[in-house]
């Protein structure tokens, strides 16, 4: 494994707060991955799509998400988010076909990761995935040491960017060469909580023994 971790990280749900989000990452030089569901934004933001702990959350227009996402991933979350595993097969393939193929279309690179909406899944929505050209698939769970993981399909990240031991996390990953962390820009809710955020990204930028990585370069065919 090489000396320097490999850094990555991904963000779900395409919320109005990612703008922001990628202002800090792109002031700090961090690269990340951007889950989308296609099928649910419209040419304007969306104010309001849903609360969270009593704020409103807002759903990004497309008309914007060129220059919000500008130098970042994007990744497949499927076409309007429901839970793929308690759908027809025929529903379940068009939800991760057509979400791919429309984000493909719109930011024009290629789109070979996944996140699963609600973190949940079975067999045979992993078979779909790998079927449609998915290279990964992220869950939410925690492992300690989570690359390689045993089915790329089940690819679990090592905590949520809020964890408590997040950073005792981190240093136990260094000996795996992968530490892989996710969230919504939407639970950042305060402008404390913002700049914890800003602080532990600049730390990770500034850490010799790390290196901002890309998700599909862990499964670029050597
Ligand atoms: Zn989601």
């Amino acid at each position: 494994m090489n000396s320097v971790m490999a850094v990555v990280q991904c963000w779900d749900d395409g919320v109005t707060n990612d703008a922001r989000l990628t202002e800090i990452l792109r002031r700090h030089g961090a690269k990340a991955t951007f889950n989308l569901n296609a099928g649910l934004h419209q040419e304007k933001r969306t104010p309001a799509a849903w609360t969270y702990q009593g704020t409103e959350v807002g759903r990004l227009g497309w008309d914007e998400m060129t220059a919000v996402y500008a130098g970042f991933t994007i990744a497949n979350h499927s076409l309007t988010h429901p839970h793929l595993e308690q759908l027809p097969l025929a529903e379940a393939r068009r939800e991760i076909t057509e979400g791919r193929e429309r984000l493909q279309q719109f930011f024009g690179q290629p789109v070979l990761g996944f996140a699963y909406p609600y973190g949940t899944y079975n067999e045979a929505v992993m078979d779909l995935l790998r079927e449609a050209g998915h290279v990964y698939a992220r869950t939410v769970g925690n492992v300690e040491q989570p690359f390689p993981p045993q089915d790329p399909m089940t690819f679990h990240p090592n905590c949520h960017f809020l964890a408590d031991d997040f950073w005792a996390r981190y240093e136990k990953a260094r000996t795996g060469g992968v530490f892989y962390f996710w969230g919504h820009s939407y639970e950042l809710t305060t402008e404390p909580m913002w700049a914890n955020f800003e602080a532990m990204i600049a730390r990770i930028s500034a850490d010799p023994g790390a290196r901002w990585g890309e998700l599909t370069e862990l499964f670029a065919k050597k």
